[in-house]
């Protein structure tokens, strides 16, 4: 396949229902399973050390009607938790044998708990990720956590993590998270050739299939994209920020460039690229993986970094990335987002940076409202 039928690939993958997606695969792996993890991040590599399938559960986006959701959420929930445990009861992950939540906020938490409870057929786990940064016994708590995954995975499937499996998919996803950096470094130097609808539909359905295929993509598209010839426009170069967990509309990212922007740094589909560097160390691959928690991850509003201030992580993302502006695109009702919108405005405005909030939610369909808004600050800085 060359770019243009990998990116259509992957524009078919992400329209497809996440069990049919994990029926397809099953069907080439006889007896063979596939384990949806919630965002932001959860260790894929132990899911693939099992020789399962790893997969993104991200809600229903446009395609599904809250009948049974509703009901066992209050009404001031972000629309991705009631997705997400609609899809159960509409049957839209049946072929999806576990799921695993983590401590990104008290949505999450009560989802994992309300999955389980209504879904007694399929395994389900919650992960209490580390939230002290700083603790000396943090990287250890944190490699604890996954061995109990590790070790559900046994107790439910009969698969066993064995420390060589480990090491081997922790190398398969340092690869994959290479390539993907090395995107991203790509989109920063010529964001004319590849927009950022495209780019996203190929970081999500990288979530879609095994690492290895993904790795086979990104290679291909590495090695075409910068063949391409486009022009560079005038345009303003931003970051998205705070769409961390509940992904925008194909549509809204689609209006962030019609209405005259470069996105050239975002935080979509972060948990399939959270370390900013190769997983590395020599030992235990659980410990490894914990100690990259603690200090290899990306800055993220879901993890607590007691070492810095909430903005930094963002101003470095916008200095590397050359961008002139930032984009705060929260979904409705996202605590973690919304709660850092402050403080990482308030560091912007130190430094000097403009920026925007556009909020959304996974249905938003009608977008003119938003192009005005994002036109409007687009010229405020063009044509100042
Ligand atoms: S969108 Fe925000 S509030 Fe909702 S589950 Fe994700 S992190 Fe939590």
């Amino acid at each position: 396949m060359n770019a243009d039928a990998i990116i259509e690939r992957c524009r078919e993958l992400v329209s497809q229902p996440l069990g049919a997606v994990a029926e397809q695969w099953k069907a080439q792996h006889p007896g063979g399973k596939a384990v949806a993890v919630y965002p932001v991040w959860a260790p894929a590599e132990i899911i693939h050390a099992a020789g399962m399938l790893p997969l993104s559960l991200l809600g229903g986006g446009t395609s599904v009607e809250l009948t049974h959701a509703d009901a066992r959420f209050q009404s001031f929930v972000c629309s991705v938790a009631k997705s997400s445990l609609e899809l159960g009861f509409q049957g839209q992950v049946k072929g999806v044998d576990g799921f695993v939540y983590s401590n990104i906020c008290d949505v999450a938490r009560n989802l994992s708990s309300i999955y389980q409870r209504n879904f007694q057929d399929v395994f389900v786990e919650y992960l209490h990720l580390p939230q002290n940064s700083t603790s000396a016994c943090v990287a250890t708590y944190c490699a604890g956590e996954l061995r109990r995954l590790a070790e559900g995975f046994q107790r439910a499937f009969g698969l066993s993590v064995t420390p060589t499996a480990l090491g081997k998919s922790i190398d398969t996803y340092n690869a994959l998270r290479a390539r993907l950096r090395a995107l991203y470094a790509f989109r920063i130097e010529e964001p004319q050739k590849l927009s950022t609808p495209d780019m996203y539909v190929v970081l999500r359905a990288a979530s879609l299939v095994p690492p290895e295929e993904g790795i086979a993509w990104l290679d291909t598209l590495l090695a075409e994209l910068p063949q391409r010839s486009a022009r560079p426009r005038d345009r303003l170069r931003v970051v998205i920020e705070g769409a961390f967990c509940e992904q925008p509309p194909l549509g809204l990212l689609e209006v962030v460039e019609e209405a005259g922007c470069y996105v050239v740094e975002d935080d979509l589909m972060l948990g399939w690229r959270w370390f900013t560097s190769d997983v590395g160390g020599e030992g235990d691959p659980f410990e490894r993986l914990g100690a990259a928690y603690v200090n290899q991850a990306v800055p993220s509003s879901t993890r607590h970094e007691g070492r810095e201030h909430r903005s930094e992580g963002l101003i470095e993302k916008v200095r590397r990335s050359k961008a002139q502006a930032v984009i705060f695109m929260p979904a409705k009702f996202c605590e973690p987002a919304l709660f850092d919108y402050v403080l990482m405005r308030q560091g912007l405005e130190r430094a000097g940076i403009p920026h925007m909030l556009v909020e959304f939610e996974e249905k938003m369909w009608t977008f003119e409202r938003t192009r005005n808004e994002i036109e409007t600050f687009v010229e405020s800085m063009m044509f100042d």
